[in-house]
């Protein structure tokens, strides 16, 4: 005997009702006896359960509700059936509607509602699809029988989720089945029947209990569960977009991963037939052909670790506390005590080994009770102070890795906590069975998404890592990066595994996301039709979403956004800042910042503060790191000065060939930071604290070149200005010409101290030939003594410095 049990999505309406037949027909091929379990068609025992609900309130409406669920059998009926066999069948559908309008009439003028009377109501639901199908089997000729499981299945008086008396149930279905002579027999899910005849129904999902409860009984050769899925999944594909089908899977797996939240079976149903050995398989009635998932106990090993990954929402932990628990017996049985005489079920339990404090997960709903029945418990000591009252932490939720292999496995813990921890999610309990088999750990409800998606790529997706970006700013470099970001996505995922999305995209203007990755190939359309920005909703929203692998780009020049980033990092959100306003304001915002990113495991990278694209800052830091001791820097930092010196031979005035610069994108958005040196400034500023030197602005001294009239009121009056004092820059050219040198505007620390300014440059020195907008670095230290280490290249130009913002993005995503 083969059982085949489907669920609600299976027999939602006719068109899916007919699917199922064509596997029975199939499965009759088979000279195998089959059980056919059913649920209730999609989605009615929530209705019917609404309807009572509304009637135990009072409120009227409940008869519309009962109106719809009658006609949504009635439709069902006409479809499936032929009209000439139709009559029986609808009278069958308007007898049972009124049995339920008539409980519900009563419902409604007693105001009250009973779990008793609730489970008689949601029993029509699995009554009404059950002989509605073999009323369809039988029009086409498969002849049937259909038997009430309450007959069979018999439990306790618990309404709602009733406990099954398995030796009476066993012999009731040994007894009836050895009497069936038909080839199928069609049953009812998810109810039973107490000692006194009244109905009672085996907890929400219970169709599938059913299925092993007979199954078990009548020791059936395998269990089919036919979803809406092709099997049990790494992740609730809900949740895990890239959830796959697990082929193989033990009992106990299979267990573990439904108790901690896979609807896809209901717990339960796992326990009565791993004692018996049937094997389960879960099928898809939409895609039959599908190999499905095989739970039983010879199952191949597949080298995975970790069979899947779930998770159990609303969540609450309570926690008991004191000094006078420590070496006292009796307190955890007072507690648990407390908790079972409630029912309460208790979800996860962990205990410090100082038995300090015992730490329960239990359902949300619970927790007022919970709290007020364990206070009760335990009001002597809490009056004497020995113990604290319950806390009560609500919000939460376990995540479960399960695996019957982690056992031989060191490190899955390591690694699950590591990768949970670069993504901010706080670890609120972490519990593992001494079976090894499943580590679960406490978390906000507001992490699960993107903790089960890290751990899923951690574990199940060697293939690809997702980045979301976030990013500020599409002016020169912006556009270039976001250009560089299309061209390259596809290159990122083949060769480096990464999926780089950009999720948000804002200017001064406007501001737009995408969870799913915005089309760079119009993101400037996207932005413009989108809504406007506001700073702090852009924020907001990246903190929201709490998306995995966040990365916050900074491609403006703008103070305010530059605030922003304490936030991002704080919630382990990596910063890759082009903008130098944070690395170079005060020493202490600077610190923080790099403090946070140690802390909160996220990186903050702003190799493009110097030199553009140029390894400067990266180069640095590995000196450092490797034990290098650097004694000094030299540097020509300013592409855009450089850029001017190069081109002002006195031909064209000097404020044209700074308008030229400004042209080709090399200047800061405003020129006169580049002019007056204050751009240099932050650049030695940034290459000094990075060293490890203590320093401000107002510590570098800068021997600034420019007229002092140049540098009052705005740009157009700057390029005026300028106009009016050619001589001046003239003569600074000419000085440096007649000696055969040429002018560079050079940065230098050395021995804790900065300082910036034109300097003439003879032709042996490294700087001499250096040309357009090139910058170059020396770094005199330790192992680079006789000849500094020189870097040296283009320092300026969006393209040059998107690419460099674009390799932070990479090391801020591996
Ligand atoms: P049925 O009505 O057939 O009993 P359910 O809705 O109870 O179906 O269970 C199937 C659903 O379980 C799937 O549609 C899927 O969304 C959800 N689900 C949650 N976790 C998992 C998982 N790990 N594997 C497969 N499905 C899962
Ligand atoms: N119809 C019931 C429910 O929705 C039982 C089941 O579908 O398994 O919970
Ligand atoms: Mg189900």
């Amino acid at each position: 005997m083969q059982v085949l049990k489907f669920g609600g999505s299976s027999v939602a309406n006719a068109k899916n009702i007919n699917s199922v037949v064509s596997i029975i027909q199939q499965a009759k091929k088979d000279d195998d006896k089959s059980v056919v379990i059913l649920s209730a068609l999609g989605g009615i025992t929530d209705a019917l359960l609404e309807a009572v609900t509304l009637a135990s309130k009072g409120n009227i409406s409940y008869k519309e509700k009962l109106h719809l669920i009658e006609h949504r059998h009635l439709n069902t009926v006409k479809e499936l059936i032929p009209l000439d066999q139709q009559s029986s069948v609808l009278s069958m559908v308007k007898k049972r509607s009124n049995e339920i309008e008539d409980t519900c009439n009563g419902v409604f003028l007693l105001r009250e509602l009973s779990l008793r009377t609730k489970d008689s109501i949601i029993s029509y639901g699995e009554l009404l699809s059950t002989q509605i199908f073999a009323a369809k089997l039988k029009s086409i000729g498969i002849i049937n029988t259909w038997k009430d499981a309450r007959e069979l299945i018999v439990t306790n008086s618990e309404y709602g989720n009733a406990t099954v008396d398995f030796a009476t149930t066993n012999k009731n279905i040994i007894d009836f089945f050895s009497t069936v002579d038909t080839e199928i027999c069609i049953v009812p899910g998810f109810i039973g029947s107490d000692k006194n005849g009244n109905t009672t129904t085996l907890g929400r999902g219970g169709s599938d209990y059913t299925a092993a409860i007979i199954g078990a009984a009548v020791s059936a050769s395998v269990i089919e569960i036919w979803t809406d899925v092709s099997g049990m999944m790494t992740a609730d594909p809900r949740l895990v977009s890239n959830a796959k089908i697990i082929q193989h899977i033990s009992y106990q797996e299979a267990m573990e991963l439904s108790h901690f939240g896979a609807k896809v079976i209901y717990p339960p149903t796992i326990q009565p037939v791993m004692n018996k050995g049937i094997p389960v398989c879960i099928k898809n009635t939409f895609a039959p052909s599908d190999p499905g998932t095989w739970i039983r106990n010879d199952i191949k090993v597949d080298g995975n670790t970790i069979r899947g990954i779930s998770s159990i929402n609303n969540l609450a932990l309570i926690s008991l506390e004191g000094s006078g628990m420590v070496g006292i017996p009796g307190f955890s049985k007072r507690l648990f005590e407390a908790l079972s005489n409630e029912k309460i079920n208790v979800i996860l339990i962990t205990q410090s080994s100082s038995e300090h404090s015992i730490c329960v997960g239990i359902g949300e709903a619970n927790a007022d009770m919970a709290k007020e029945v364990i206070d009760e418990a335990f009001a002597y000591e809490i009056e004497t102070k020995k113990v604290e009252p319950l806390v009560v932490e609500k919000g939460l939720a376990i995540i479960a890795l399960v695996g019957d292999n982690m056992k031989n496995h060191p490190g899955i813990s390591g690694k699950m906590f590591g990768v949970l921890g670069r993504n901010g999610v706080n670890v609120r309990a972490i519990a593992q069975g001494s079976s090894e088999r499943n580590i679960s750990a406490v978390i906000a409800l507001a992490d699960v998404q993107k903790a089960i998606n890290v751990l899923h790529e951690e574990f199940f997706e060697t293939t690809y890592k997702q980045v979301n970006l976030f990013i500020s700013g599409t002016g020169n470099v912006g556009s270039k990066l976001l250009a560089q970001l299309q061209q390259q996505q596809q290159h990122l995922q083949d060769h480096l595994r990464l999926q780089v999305r950009v999720a948000g995209i804002s200017n001064s203007r406007n501001m737009v996301f995408n969870d799913e990755g915005l089309d760079l190939s119009k993101w400037n359309e996207l932005l413009k039709n989108s809504e406007p920005m506001n700073m702090q909703e852009f924020t907001g929203a990246i903190l929201k979403k709490n998306l995995r692998n966040s990365v916050f780009i900074d491609v403006t020049a703008n103070a305010d956004i530059a605030k922003l980033y304490p936030q991002f990092l704080q919630k382990s959100i990596s910063v890759v800042a082009c903008n130098k306003i944070a690395s170079s304001s005060s020493f202490e915002y600077y610190k923080n910042l790099k403090d946070l990113a140690r802390e909160f495991n996220a990186l903050y990278l702003f190799e493009t503060n110097v030199g553009a694209g140029l390894p400067v800052i990266g180069t640095l830091n590995d000196l450092l790191r490797s034990g290098d001791k650097v004694n000094r820097i030299e540097a020509v930092l300013s592409g855009t000065l450089n850029f001017v010196f190069n081109n002002y031979t006195g031909e064209k005035s000097f404020a044209k060939v700074v308008r030229l610069a400004q042209k080709e994108g090399y200047t800061e958005p405003d020129p006169r930071l580049d002019l007056n040196g204050s751009d240099v400034m932050r650049k030695i500023l940034i290459l000094a604290r990075e060293t490890g030197e203590k320093m401000e602005m107002e510590d570098i001294s800068n021997k600034s070149f420019m007229t002092e009239s140049c540098m009052k009121g705005d740009v157009e009056n700057f390029y005026n200005e300028m106009e009016k004092h050619e001589a001046h820059f003239l003569k600074l050219v000419q000085v440096a010409i007649q000696e055969g040198k040429k002018l560079k505007f050079v940065a230098s620390f050395k021995e804790g101290k900065a300082s910036v300014g034109l300097q003439h440059i003879d032709p042996q020195h490294d700087f001499y030939h250096l040309y357009g907008k090139d910058n170059a670095v020396l770094f005199y230290t330790d192992r680079y003594t006789e000849q500094p280490l020189v870097i040296k290249g283009a320092g300026a130009g969006a393209e040059v410095t998107a690419s460099g913002v674009f390799a932070d993005i990479i090391r801020a995503a591996g």
